[in-house]
């Protein structure tokens, strides 16, 4: 009984997961978004990589599998239709092997998330606004929204954050882990500094165009120098609250700074934005609805939303595997007794108020 009303509610929600990396090896020609990608298990794996990404260092200690595979398997059009998922975040993320030229590397991974939308307009479409989001529910398809997970594309020049718009970008983090021109990224324990001017000018800017503003990976003093500047609400798209077990997702959302009584997941619910609950890491599903309850349980149920960032089936969620098998997290909320309204709100609510706020279109 519970599990059918589960899935009808889950099948009537407007579904958004605040954040997924699939551009990047979508953008290195390891599938196209339309297959359902064959990956081996990770026991099964001979060690033979298509794209030996896993010779370059990293800072995560990510497996070998992990690099090769990255989020293969987890995110394509069969498994966002199976996971009755409504919007999809696409990010542009720039790895270290193309520090040298992230304009160019953002360039080609636009190229390649419109490619996809125009090769499969039957089953997805271009997200600029909520009401493309709405559109996508009435018509049966997935919308798909560009973000930029750090602001490296625009190099010194805040004034390309126009042409990126124009192609559709519509959620920006200022940074991942590493420092950049316009802020401090979580630095993975290196002493960090908040926002430099281009950082500040940006902000604004992005205010004006109407661009949602991310404050995933962002170091402390930014995170609480943005709340202040922004004059529209923010999202914190991926963010593991209760296991703090990977240096790039640290933040402490929960824990209340003394200074001034408050933690960042209420100072984000102050500011009307949304932080994303994160899947990637966690060892199993209940991990996960248990760190919605503690988020719930500090801000109420506006406030929290989806932010999957899913990577390899290696540090996957036993029973969330991938983004397929997401209305098995709307029925284990049910089984836990939230309500339909507060399952529907943390589904894709929350963002849609936000993205209502924010998106011009
Ligand atoms: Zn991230």
């Amino acid at each position: 009984m519970t599990a059918d009303h589960a899935i009808a509610l889950h099948e009537r929600a407007i579904v958004i997961d605040g954040h997924s990396d699939i551009l990047i090896p979508l953008a290195d020609g390891l599938f196209r978004f339309r297959e359902r990608p064959n990956v081996p298990a990770p026991e099964q794996w001979d060690g033979v990589a298509p794209g030996a990404k896993h010779d370059q260092a990293t800072p995560y200690q990510l497996s070998p599998y992990a690099m090769t595979f990255q989020c293969m398997g987890q995110y394509d059009i069969p498994r966002l239709r199976e996971g009755g998922v409504t919007a999809q975040v696409m990010a542009i993320f720039i790895g270290d092997e193309y520090g040298g030229a992230p304009l160019q590397r953002a360039l080609d991974m636009a190229r390649v998330f419109h490619r996809e939308i125009d090769d499969n307009t039957d089953h997805v479409l271009l997200a600029t606004s909520a009401d493309d989001i709405r559109r996508a529910k009435a018509e049966n398809k997935t919308a798909l929204i560009l973000s930029f997970e750090g602001v490296e594309p625009l190099e010194l020049n805040p004034n390309l954050i126009e042409i990126f718009y124009r192609l559709g970008l519509r959620i920006v983090s200022l940074t991942h882990s590493r420092r950049n021109h316009f802020a401090d990224g979580t630095q993975l324990g290196v002493r960090t500094g908040g926002l430099t001017r281009l950082g500040r000018e940006l902000i604004t800017r992005m205010n004006e165009l109407g661009i949602v503003i991310d404050l995933a990976h962002l170091a402390d003093d930014g995170f609480w120098e943005i709340l202040e500047l922004s004059s529209a609400p923010v999202i914190l798209s991926h963010s593991n609250v209760l296991r703090g077990n990977n240096p790039a997702y640290k933040a402490p959302l929960l824990a209340i700074n003394p200074a001034t009584g408050v933690s960042k997941l209420q100072a984000l619910a102050a500011n009307g934005g949304v932080a994303g609950v994160i899947f990637w890491s966690q060892p199993d599903i209940d991990a996960i609805v248990d760190d919605i309850e503690a988020m719930l349980e500090q801000v109420g149920d506006d406030h929290v939303g989806l932010g999957s960032d899913f990577y390899s089936l290696e540090y996957a969620p036993a029973g969330l595997e991938d983004i397929s098998k997401l209305p098995r997290l709307t029925e284990r909320l049910a089984q836990r007794g939230h309500s339909d309204d507060a399952i529907l709100k943390l589904l894709g609510g929350n963002y849609m108020r936000v993205f209502d706020a924010v998106l011009k279109g």
